[in-house]
């Protein structure tokens, strides 16, 4: 549930978050400020980025660059690992990750998740270097 999303990370539960969350994760990697902004119903611009802001100081999002160089808003739900074509910025998930998922603790931190930006070239655009 995405209520459950917000309470998770203590952020309090209001109409904007919620309506704000859904369409991110109704739009996966298409989640951009423009696209997010099109899709709510009667919250003005400048909230949708204060609620954006909010989500990503809170841990809740990540930052990812997507097709034309514009920021993507994906959820953290648990441990989140992509990649991305530096050629034509097209994002995948993948699976793999070097990380061992059953640490608990790093430099004295409880590790409650963690995610993975890897940089590449797609089998599409290694056909055109
Ligand atoms: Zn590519
Ligand atoms: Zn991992």
């Amino acid at each position: 549930m995405i209520e459950d999303l917000l309470r998770n990370n203590n952020i309090k539960v209001t109409r904007q978050r919620v309506e704000i969350l859904k369409i991110i994760n109704k739009l996966g990697f298409d989640s951009s400020i423009k696209n997010i902004s099109n899709n709510v119903s009667d919250i003005n611009q400048s909230t949708v980025y204060r609620i954006l802001n909010k989500f990503y100081e809170d841990g809740l999002v990540e930052k990812v660059i997507g097709l034309n160089d514009e920021i993507i808003y994906v959820i953290i739900e648990e441990d989140k690992h992509f990649i991305r074509c530096l050629k034509c910025k097209k994002i995948e998930e993948v699976k793999t990750c070097a990380f061992d998922h059953n640490i608990e603790n790093v430099n004295g931190f409880i590790i409650k998740r963690h995610s993975l930006i890897i940089d590449g070239i797609c089998k599409k655009c290694q056909s055109n270097i």
